[in-house]
């Protein structure tokens, strides 16, 4: 699922390809990811594209008067051409959710992979007009982001603080994988409370989420936009390496999984060393 790092390269790339272009087509290929119905997608055409823009783990495309905003959830991407491939966009051969084509013979796809299919698109006027869009919390890599809010935040909910950290309406664009990254860094237990952290645990996440987000963001920048997935697993600390041995202290680091997702953390970093249940796997067991 790609999180504020990866799309935040995202639009980096994107800008530097499209702004200054001009719309020349545009083709739906998933009529129920469009959440809108006037202004038309159409209407986009013939604009030239004034700024790719992130908001949260949204990405805003301007156009003339109107913006395309594209929710990528967790199997989207957009992949830009510098050659728009020629045959048309049939969402049954491939995951391809809209293609855009430039005046320039370059384009891209917005595309969706897995079954979720909770890709979204937008075209209105402004970006606040988007209902998930207005409703996000505070960018992580934005000057709003301190301490202090940070302790509001937190002390604000009562939610383990894996959940507050995740919940995109506090902040915007933290997902699964860097909170992992960022609680271990932390040396917390993603089921504290998060109105029981102490200010020095505040502190300490703060510094942990603002750093492990910040290095994101540097080592996706130059990276190919094809290659970000793998460099982003590449990186993780515990995310995604269950079993595996934890980098701070050798410890095995451990998963807790729920439906459709896990989180990781080591035991020994943030635990005190004990281990979380893991009620799929307990359940499994009876
Ligand atoms: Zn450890």
């Amino acid at each position: 699922m790609p999180e504020l790092p990866e799309v935040q390269a995202l639009v980096n790339g994107l800008a530097d390809h499209l702004t200054g272009g001009r719309i020349d087509a545009l083709e739906l290929a998933s009529f129920s990811a469009l959440k809108t119905v006037s202004p038309a997608i159409g209407d986009l055409a013939g604009h030239e594209v004034t700024a790719v823009e992130r908001r949260g783990k949204m990405v805003c495309l301007q156009a003339g008067s109107l913006w395309l905003v594209v929710h990528l959830a967790r199997g989207g991407w957009i992949r830009w051409y510098p050659v728009a491939p020629t045959p048309a966009a049939r969402p049954s051969k491939s995951k391809i959710t809209l293609r855009v084509r430039m005046e320039d013979a370059s384009g891209f796809d917005v595309t969706e992979m897995g079954t979720e299919k909770r890709l979204a698109l937008w075209v209105v006027r402004a970006p606040e007009e988007v209902a998930p869009l207005a409703e996000l919390g505070v960018d992580p890599l934005s000057p709003e982001f301190t301490v202090e809010r940070l302790a509001d935040l937190l002390g604000g909910v009562s939610a383990t603080v894996k959940n507050a950290l995740t919940a995109q309406s506090l902040i915007a664009g933290v997902g699964n994988a860097y909170s992992d990254e960022a609680l271990h860094r932390a040396r917390l237990s993603p089921y504290k409370r998060s109105d029981r952290l102490d200010a020095e645990e505040v502190a300490r996440l703060h510094d942990a989420v603002v750093g492990v987000l910040g290095e994101a963001v540097s080592r996706a920048e130059g990276v190919d936009l094809a290659e970000l997935k793998g460099d982003k697993k590449r990186a993780m600390a515990v995310h995604g390496r269950t079993g595996q041995a934890c980098p701070n202290c050798g410890d095995t680091v451990r998963a807790v999984s729920f439906a459709t997702k896990s989180l990781q953390y080591c035991p020994t970093c943030q635990t005190g060393g004990k281990i979380l249940a893991d009620r799929r796997l307990s359940r499994l067991l009876k």
